[in-house]
């Protein structure tokens, strides 16, 4: 797995920073190696925001099947029959693939539904149909719904503006 986010500077660095991720727009920020879901839940790609606080909250974190250390989970997946998968990093041993506890990692905390199939998700934050003024007709509604996006960054331009550091 090649990973262009060096993730082990980049999880402390979010740790610490984690004001800056849990509201909107940063919040919904999705990155290509950060993805969870099961058969029965189905998944997609991890707001970052509910990963930070579920790496704070002791969720998405294992012990390493090698040193015992804390991985923080980047990847899991799981079925129904509880076989599954998760990835993350260990501070000593680096990236990790394990198969002990899929269903839990997926399942524990709030990371469950925080994710999108599509990667650079935009929530619509407005669906209103917009008023027009005129003379002859006053205040009224035309019919076209007006669709707002929020404006969340890509994960790559945001990374480059302010964890330039953290990319390899
Ligand atoms: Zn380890």
């Amino acid at each position: 797995m090649e990973l262009c986010v060096n993730w082990s500077k980049a999880i402390p660095r979010f740790i610490e920073d984690f004001n800056h991720f849990k509201n909107p727009p940063d919040y919904f920020i999705t990155f290509p190696d950060i993805s969870a879901g099961s058969s029965f839940t189905g998944g997609g790609y991890l707001f970052i925001g509910a990963v930070i606080h579920n790496w704070m909250e002791g969720n998405f974190i294992q012990p390493c099947p090698g040193c015992e250390r804390d991985i923080h989970v980047l990847r899991a997946g799981c079925l129904l029959s509880g076989d599954g998968y998760w990835v993350g990093i260990c501070p000593y041993c680096g990236l990790v693939k394990s198969q002990s506890k899929a269903m839990e990692v997926v399942l524990k905390g709030s990371i469950r539904g925080n994710w999108s199939n599509e990667l650079g998700y935009k929530p619509i934050i407005q669906k209103e149909s917009p008023y027009r003024f005129s003379i002859k007709e006053g205040l009224t509604r035309d019919g076209d719904k007006e669709e707002t996006r929020m404006d969340v960054p890509g994960w790559l331009a945001f990374m480059q503006e302010n964890y330039p550091d953290c990319l390899e």
